[in-house]
């Protein structure tokens, strides 16, 4: 027996932004993605809630190190002392020492909404930090565990999470679902079909089918190529679920992975600067960040132009439909998708660093 439940961190003060998950087995508890600083005392209470003690924690696992998965792992750390924080290798040194997470956060929200949402990030204790290994399985309970992905694109130090147990009444544990952080993409709740979808395990919420997706293409170090082997590796696992941060449980199409490889393929191979010309509309001054691209990339001005009014038409399409409360938050995602695969086309376009 195993049970998922997924506490809404309320991150940025809204509902159903993003997600913690609590996996409990006779045995033992863990908990994956923290949420930031500010949602330590959510947690908190989710586990007081379940009637989990503290002492029964054994493991936090991050998917990364970026501050609404993160932010909350050291001051949980502190409180769940029994508790392994699991983090990607390349992760592990920002979560002993915060200072350029928080530094890298405040530069994007600005320290308004860094006092406001992201609160106090405090270091992981180091002797309760690990460093992944690729493919580790950390064993929850009879036939239950928890196993580890590297899964680089969004950020070089980017795991998957794959739960895995039997099907009720089974004995061969299948891939239950996968936490993929902001390695996949969001499917927040608009972008939803009404009806939930059943799961086969009792204690599992299942969630409701996605009808849309947003990808992370997020800066300083979206990379595409890595990206879409990640992707590759996740539809590999095929697991029933998908726990999105961003949020809540899903049920898995291999058409959604599909989308999703060709959401990117589309706005950063085929058409690489429809989002910066996006992002320009917003911003003027943003244009002198772009490395100008040479005629080799752009097949002619007409179709580019094209492309460009088709994704704009688009994101007006998902505009009208957002709640009032999400249009920001849609708004920031696309702006910081454009910022992600701005940084990742003007490293393309330098030339290479002499040794
Ligand atoms: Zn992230």
């Amino acid at each position: 027996m195993f049970s998922v439940k997924v506490v809404d961190c309320h991150y940025e003060g809204k509902p159903e932004l993003a997600a913690s998950y609590i996996i409990s087995t006779p045995v033992t508890t863990a908990i994956v993605e923290t949420g930031t600083a500010v949602n330590t005392d959510i947690i908190l209470a989710a586990l007081d809630e379940a009637g989990i003690q503290k002492d029964a924690v054994s493991l936090i696992a991050v998917t990364h190190v970026h501050l609404d998965h993160a932010g909350a792992a050291g001051a949980l750390a502190r409180q769940l002392p029994n508790a392994k924080v699991l983090c990607h290798p390349h992760g592990t040194r920002h979560l002993a020492d915060p200072t350029a997470l928080i530094k890298g956060a405040t530069a994007v929200h600005g320290e308004e909404r860094m006092r406001l949402f992201y609160g106090t990030t405090l270091p992981v204790p180091k002797e309760q930090l690990v460093a992944t290994e690729n493919g580790h399985c950390y064993p929850l309970g009879p036939s239950v565990s928890l196993q580890v992905h590297h899964s680089p694109g969004h950020a070089p130090h980017h795991q998957f999470l794959s739960l895995h147990a039997p099907l009720p009444g089974g004995d061969t544990p299948v891939c239950v679902g996968v936490f993929t952080g902001d390695g996949f993409a969001a499917s927040y709740s608009f972008m939803r079909r009404p009806e939930s979808a059943r799961c086969p395990w009792p204690n599992v919420p299942a969630g409701r089918p996605t009808a849309s997706l947003m990808v992370h293409a997020i800066p300083p170090q979206f990379d595409p190529v890595a990206w879409h082997g990640s992707l590759d590796l996740l539809a590999g696992l095929q697991p029933h679920l998908i726990f999105f941060t961003h949020y809540g449980p899903a049920p898995f199409t291999h058409e959604m992975i599909q989308a999703a490889h060709r959401m990117v393929r589309t706005h950063v191979f085929r058409c690489p600067i429809a989002f910066i010309l996006l992002r320009a509309r917003a911003q003027d001054d943003y244009v002198a960040l772009v490395a100008a691209p040479s005629a080799a990339e752009l097949p002619s001005i007409a179709s580019l132009t094209t492309e460009v009014t088709a994704l704009v038409r688009a994101q007006q399409q998902i505009a009208a439909t957002v709640p009032d409360d999400f249009s920001d938050r849609l708004q920031v995602d696309a702006n910081l998708c454009a910022h992600g695969i701005t940084m990742w086309r003007q490293k393309q376009l330098s030339p290479p660093k002499k040794q």
